[in-house]
């Protein structure tokens, strides 16, 4: 269905959202529906007056229920499709990240235009992520034009998460085009190897988002000869580019065996085999009471927790435990240490993550500043309409 089968009517004076092009309408703003659609059809979405504001796709069972593709009467057809990847895509050649890194994020939902949609490129392999039900709809539709423009080897579907029940979607999985990726896929990361499973790693197999943040944390002064604890440490992202830069003894801490085995085998690609690191199978919290208790002290510490807050109730729970590890880890730092302090969650403000890390700074007595501010890279651009879009913000705070 390239046009609108139905329209959705605004209550009067909701239309500012949409005319401030977000790209949602919630279910509460909607008056009525009229004409007939379907979960993952292209809807028109109308003023009050019935005036045309925006086309989109409609989900009823979700609380967000017209995901805008555009702001124009345009059909949503193979052209339209076609012209939104090439645009993101040509957005991230820009960036210039090949041939260092062949791992990135290629098409950013929202970000990109293309709401539900998350394309990751790790080398030839793309793995995609369909979040909405239009998308969800369109995967073979999309999985064909994205496999025209890149003639990737395979197209794999990672749509095993939990913001599809949200959608009244299932988890799932599987081959979209091409042959079945490989158990472990070698992909580059400024030059680093790392390998990638892309049928079990997180996310779509690999945290693409830090990868600056990897550099900057992992600066050759900030590393040399010191002794790291890399807290949700996965398969060693950070701890690759640390023991490059020649970092002393470093102690990575996941609650995940197969993700440590990973962060070993990581070290062991890029030739940097060390008998002085621990890979350390334990929670995070345990781990840092138990160091804190016995008097560990360390010279930088990552903290690069899972998202603590899934939605709004979660909030004030999620900001008691990012207080409480930050809290924790300034109590472990030498003097002069430096702390790089992460939270993907997109319900913590940075505003509200400083305030959290001010907290836990009083308690632990120290007497902190902030040297950075970090973000996502620039292959997860934030929309200006669309400020749901930043999620990953950190420090490195000297202690
Ligand atoms: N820093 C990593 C990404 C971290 S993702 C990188 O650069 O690739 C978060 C990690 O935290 C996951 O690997 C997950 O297995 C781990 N994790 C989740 N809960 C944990 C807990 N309570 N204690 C320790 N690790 C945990």
């Amino acid at each position: 269905m390239t046009k609108a089968t139905a329209t959705l009517m605004l209550k009067a004076g909701r239309e500012k959202p949409v005319l401030q092009r977000h790209p949602w309408v919630f279910s509460g703003a909607i008056a009525r529906i009229s004409g007939n659609a379907a979960p993952g059809d292209v809807v028109d979405v109308a003023d009050a007056n019935g005036r045309f504001l925006a086309r989109a796709t409609f989900n009823p069972r979700s609380q967000i229920q017209a995901r805008i593709l555009t702001w124009e009467e345009t059909p949503i057809d193979d052209t339209f499709w076609q012209q939104r990847l090439v645009q993101a895509i040509h957005n991230r050649s820009r960036l210039q990240l090949l041939p260092a890194t062949t791992a990135y994020r290629l098409i950013y939902a929202e970000s990109d235009g293309l709401p539900g949609l998350i394309v990751d490129r790790y080398g030839n392999y793309l793995v995609m992520q369909c979040l909405t039900a239009g998308i969800a709809q369109r995967k073979e539709q999309l999985a064909r034009l994205l496999a025209d423009l890149l003639q990737p080897v395979s197209i794999w579907e990672r749509s095993d998460t939990d913001a599809r029940l949200k959608e009244g979607l299932p988890r799932h999985s599987g081959l979209l085009w091409g042959a079945p990726p490989p158990e472990e896929l070698i992909i580059q990361e400024n030059g680093r190897l790392f390998g990638v499973n892309l049928y079990e790693g997180h996310k779509t197999g690999f945290y693409l988002d830090q990868r600056h943040n990897r550099t900057l944390v992992c600066q050759p002064h900030f590393v040399a000869g010191k002794e790291i604890l890399n807290v949700f440490a996965y398969t060693g992202g950070f701890s690759v580019y640390a023991a490059a830069h020649g970092a002393g003894p470093i102690t990575n801490v996941d609650t995940s065996a197969s993700a440590l085995t990973q962060a070993e085998r990581n070290l062991a690609l890029n030739d940097l085999e060390r008998p002085e690191d621990t890979y350390l199978l334990g929670d995070a919290f345990q781990v840092l009471r138990h160091y804190r208790d016995n008097g560990r002290q360390f010279d930088l510490i990552i903290l690069d927790p899972p998202k603590f807050a899934q939605s709004q109730r979660d909030v004030e729970r999620a900001a008691r435990g990012y207080k409480d590890l930050n809290w924790l880890a300034l109590r472990l730092l030498r003097p002069g240490g430096l702390l790089a302090t992460f939270s993907c969650s997109g319900l913590i403000s940075t505003d509200l993550f400083q305030k959290i890390l001010f907290a836990a700074a009083l308690d632990a007595q120290r007497p902190a500043q902030i040297l950075y501010h970090l973000s996502q890279g620039p292959d997860h651009p934030t929309l200006l309409t669309f400020p749901e879009s930043a999620y990953l913000k950190g420090f490195v705070v000297s202690g």
